[in-house]
Parts: structure tokens; C-alpha cells; sequence
């Protein structure tokens, strides 16, 4: 018998294993700040000039060290605490492992903004009472009417399932943040393709408050490690 037709066609959809693991490398030897990613996330996400998804950062580990520009969207996180946080499962993670937000079962309670680490959760309510959003955002970003809701990075999910790079990822003049697929071991800055575990192993990769155990999908490569 093949060995395909021994298959449980009834099995849960979590117990079978994910085709895709979606990750991001952010270099951060190549961010000039120009800010491209944040414009055209905010351009795409129907965001106001004022909501951030991606945010750029000024860090300086100490006064005898050279500053850096850190670019920080949500991590999509496999041990996600703003999931654990939600009571109504309204945070959910897809198969692909993005992080997102259904907007019919989220009551604004704000869990989960005070419990990500990483302050990648945002509530805003649109100052221009009533006036609804120009165009219809992204699934799980925002809500349509002037509230607006709790938001978040979505790693461009309509995109990324379609094999389109996300928005930053394209905008940034610097080819400063990758993006790929986990398992194909495969990411691209939209330039060039690498591997992705040479990538991380050669520029000694690692990710943000690591020792959390949030297990981020977002990895970042050292300052000043360039060539
Ligand atoms: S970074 Fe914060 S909002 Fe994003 S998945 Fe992790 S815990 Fe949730
Ligand atoms: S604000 Fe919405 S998404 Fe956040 S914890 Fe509450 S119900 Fe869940």
C-alpha cells in the first residue's frame, strides 16, 4: 500500500507539520535609518502618521561604544506571552507562524499589550472621530471604523503566503532586513538570496532578550560585523 493512503484524512490540522516557518534577519551593520520600511508599512497598513507597526530605535550599549539604528517589528514569537495573555483567542498563531489578531473576538482589554516584552502591541483609537479608514486594511491589523483598535506587525501575511517579501523588507534601500522561509533554510532582502543558518552562524546572529524563552521568529545580526 502507498504510503500516502495510510494517511488519517480526519487528523488535526496541529498535528500535522507546518509547510512553512516564516523569519526575519535584520542586519543591523547595513540600517542608515532612512525609515523606508516604516513609511511603506504605514503607507500599506492604512496607518496614520503617528502609528508605528515598524519602529526604528537609537540603541548604545554604553558611552564607549558607537550608536546603532535598530529596527523592531513584532518577533511572531513561538512561545508568544500576548497569546497566552488573551482570554478570548482572539491572538492566534497560523500555521505559517505569524502572530495575528481576529478582530471579531478581540474586546480591547489590552492583555496583551501589557504582556509582550517587546512592547510590539499598540492601542489606538483614530483621532478623526468617525471617520473611517480610506481603504480596507490588512486582516488582523486594524479595525475598519474610527476605533481602531489594538494593532500589531503581521509580517505582511497577505504577501508573505503569496511568496511576495513584506513591505519593509522591499522598501529599504540598504537591503537591511531578510526575510524567508525557515524551512526551505532560504531568506532574501529582495537583492540577494542566502541561506539562512550560514547567515546567522558567519554574522553570529542572535535575537532580542533571548533568555525570555519566547522563542522570537526575528533574528538580528550585530552591529558593525559588516564584511
Ligand atoms: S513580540 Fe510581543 S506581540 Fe509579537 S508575538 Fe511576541 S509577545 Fe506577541
Ligand atoms: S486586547 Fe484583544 S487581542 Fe489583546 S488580549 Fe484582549 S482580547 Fe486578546
Amino acid at each position: 500500500m502507498d504510503k500516502s493512503e495510510t494517511v488519517d484524512p480526519t487528523e488535526s490540522a496541529s498535528r500535522v507539520a507546518p509547510q512553512r516557518k516564516f523569519v526575519m534577519v535584520i542586519d543591523l551593520a547595513k540600517c542608515k535609518n532612512a525609515r523606508k520600511c516604516v513609511e511603506q508599512c504605514q503607507k500599506n497598513h492604512h496607518l496614520p502618521p503617528n502609528q508605528e507597526l515598524m519602529k526604528v530605535y537609537l540603541m548604545q550599549e554604553n558611552e564607549d561604544e558607537t550608536p546603532y539604528w535598530m529596527p523592531k517589528p513584532c518577533y511572531h514569537c513561538d512561545e508568544p506571552r500576548c497569546m497566552e495573555a488573551c482570554q478570548t483567542g482572539a491572538t492566534y498563531k497560523s500555521k505559517d507562524g505569524i502572530v495575528l489578531i481576529d478582530k471579531e473576538l478581540c474586546i480591547e482589554c489590552k492583555n496583551c499589550i501589557t504582556s509582550c516584552p517587546y512592547s510590539s502591541r499598540h492601542f489606538k483609537r483614530n483621532q478623526a472621530q468617525n471617520e473611517p479608514l480610506a481603504d480596507p486594511p490588512l486582516t488582523g491589523v486594524q479595525s475598519t471604523g474610527a476605533v481602531m483598535g489594538i494593532s500589531k506587525c503581521d509580517f505582511c501575511e497577505s504577501l508573505v503566503t503569496q511568496g511576495i517579501l513584506p513591505y519593509c523588507v522591499l522598501a529599504c534601500p540598504s537591503g537591511t532586513i531578510y526575510f524567508g522561509d525557515q524551512m526551505a533554510n532560504i531568506v532574501s532582502n529582495g537583492k540577494e538570496e542566502i541561506t539562512f543558518t550560514d547567515l546567522i552562524s558567519s554574522r553570529l546572529g542572535f535575537r532580542h532578550l533571548e533568555h525570555l524563552g519566547t522563542n522570537p521568529n526575528v533574528y538580528y545580526l550585530p552591529p558593525g560585523t559588516l564584511g
